[in-house]
């Protein structure tokens, strides 16, 4: 047996096999006792039934995913949108979840003003910090991959992120998602996962195929792709980080065909092996 008391699966890993109490039940059948919750499933079910679930298979809840998307120009969908962070934000608390993951929202439809939409999105974090503050929630800004840009995220690097913290003056209420899929590529990395010591609230762990088919729902299993991310863990762990290793795989052709069990069963080998 290894030890795999920091192992955690991020649900999207298995999205399109298990609803969420096949997902409680199938991850902690496999011996992993923490896990990243997807918010249309959590839907599915409801926060009661999912607390009762989580409790009955000893499941930690790292992250929900995701609130944010704060980038329309329209005040209407910005508002809107704002309300469901407030939502997600009580959804985590409730299920005492490490963090709600923001991801930031990518331009406005017909738009071409990319600093206009930053800004947006953050006076928006500016206005639900105090909320998540009262809640007690964690909000981790998720920098994506500058591919997305467009119709994901406007916040596409680790420095970025540092920036908009600094700028925010935000608290421990705010905080940094490390996803070795977005963040790998970047030359400033190590000087950016140092800088945001004390920051990092959830390490999300996969692999970036060579030949890579879709921007966003391609990721291979670690080890399958180029990603160092043994160098990338021992960066963050030497912020202080120790906290969970959370694979988390978006894999339309490939990993949410297959049979969920035995995705976890490669996930937790791999995790044993010497590339995480
Ligand atoms: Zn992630």
């Amino acid at each position: 047996m290894g030890d795999f008391s920091q192992l955690a699966i991020n649900q999207f890993t298995t999205l399109h096999q298990w609803s969420l109490p096949e997902a409680v039940e199938g991850y902690a059948r496999n011996g992993a006792h923490a896990m990243g919750i997807v918010r249309d499933k959590l839907h599915e079910v409801g926060v009661v039934e999912a607390r009762r679930l989580l409790r009955t298979h000893e499941m930690q809840v790292t992250c929900l995913c995701v609130g944010g998307l704060l980038t329309d120009s329209d005040p209407h969908r910005f508002r809107a949108n704002l309300a469901d962070s407030r939502r997600a934000i009580d959804e985590a608390g409730e299920l005492g979840a490490e963090c709600l993951v923001f991801v930031a929202g990518g331009l406005p439809e017909g738009s071409r003003d990319l600093p206009a939409a930053r800004a947006r999105c953050l006076e928006g974090l500016a206005e639900l910090l105090p909320y998540a503050k009262s809640a007690g929630v964690t909000l981790a800004l998720e920098p994506l991959h500058p591919m997305i840009c467009a119709f994901r995220s406007c916040l596409s690097t680790l420095g970025q992120a540092n920036d908009w913290i600094e700028a925010l003056g935000a608290g421990p209420e705010l905080g940094i998602v490390i996803d070795v899929y977005h963040v790998w590529w970047d030359p400033d990395l190590e000087r950016e996962i140092a800088r945001a010591a004390g920051r990092v609230a959830s390490f999300h762990i996969c692999d970036w195929l060579m030949e890579t088919t879709d921007l966003r729902l391609d990721r291979g299993m670690m080890g399958d792709g180029v990603i160092d991310i043994r160098r990338i863990r021992r960066l963050v762990e030497a912020t202080g980080y120790d906290g969970y290793r959370e694979v988390e795989i978006f894999s339309a052709r490939n990993w949410w065909k297959r049979d969920p069990d035995e995705v976890v069963a490669i996930a937790k080998a791999r995790y044993l092996s010497d590339v995480v």
